[in-house]
């Protein structure tokens, strides 16, 4: 493909990737979908770790690779262009938030180079953190993106995805006005305050509990059942909203950060 005229003043240079498509049944994205890069297993593992942007780069703007995002975001906080936002970037895969499975038609895709997880979750260096946090607002500003609607690929593809991990500084992006975030709840320890739920569960409390994080938009049926689904949607939300401990078990600190958050959702003018 051609190069193309850069959607955002922040992109340094356009780098066209052919992979991309037409958007379906939506005819503006307002969503974005944060990624890591992530480091690679085998021979390919080398080369990442000489260059991570760079192989990033090439994966992504390789046909046979069938992905892209519209941004990466380099390390030293450079932002380069692969898919015009009007196209249909392939960065979300099987996927689902407020009931919607085609995420990739209705987000921007942002890839943040890191090797993550399998590199023991490196840190995120500022002047790249200052680079998301510059284009999410931009981004934002332009397409009116509802700060909700700000998510994690872990919050749309859990049990699938861990990126951009808990490590990711969703608070330092809410405090510059990215996001949607409240205050963690704190741990409240002692046998009378831990009603815990966790794998093994069922009933009503379940059930309850299902609806209230399908309410907030994770792809989540009601079985009654805490199963494994369940506590794949448990690990995923503590990952981006109480970080502290991801362990997929509803604990009251967990209970009451998302209770929070969907109380400040209903008072946002969104
Ligand atoms: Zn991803």
């Amino acid at each position: 493909m051609q190069d193309f005229a850069p959607d955002s003043r922040l992109v340094a240079g356009v780098v066209a990737s052919p992979n991309h498509g037409e958007r379906i049944g939506c005819a503006s994205a307002d969503m974005i979908v944060l990624h890591y890069t992530g480091l690679p297993t085998g021979e390919a593992e080398a080369a990442w770790r000489a260059d991570p942007g760079g192989e990033a780069l090439k994966w992504m703007c390789d046909p046979r690779a069938q992905v892209s995002a519209h941004y990466l975001v380099l390390e030293d906080g450079g932002i380069l262009q692969l898919v015009p936002e009007a196209r249909r970037a392939w960065h979300a895969g099987l996927s689902s938030w407020l009931g919607e499975s085609d995420v990739n038609s209705l987000s921007i895709g942002i890839e943040i180079v890191n090797a993550g997880h399998a590199a023991g979750l490196p840190a995120f260096p500022p002047a790249q953190i200052d680079a998301v946090i510059a284009l999410c607002r931009d981004v934002t500003l332009r397409r009116r993106v509802p700060p909700a609607r700000v998510l994690a690929h872990s919050d749309v593809s859990p049990g699938r995805k861990v990126d951009p991990g808990e490590r990711f500084p969703w608070d330092e992006l809410a405090r510059a006005g990215v996001g949607h975030y409240v205050e963690p709840a704190p741990f409240l320890e002692g046998p009378a305050l831990a009603p815990t739920l966790g794998p093994g569960d069922e009933g009503q409390p379940v059930r309850a509990l299902q609806a209230m994080f399908a309410l907030y938009g994770y792809g989540l049926a009601l079985t009654g059942v805490y199963d494994k689904t369940t506590q794949d949607v448990v690990a995923a939300f503590q990952r981006h909203f109480r970080p502290a401990k991801v362990d997929g078990r509803a604990d009251v600190s967990t209970v009451t950060t998302l209770r929070d958050l969907i109380a400040a959702l209903s008072s946002q003018s969104v």
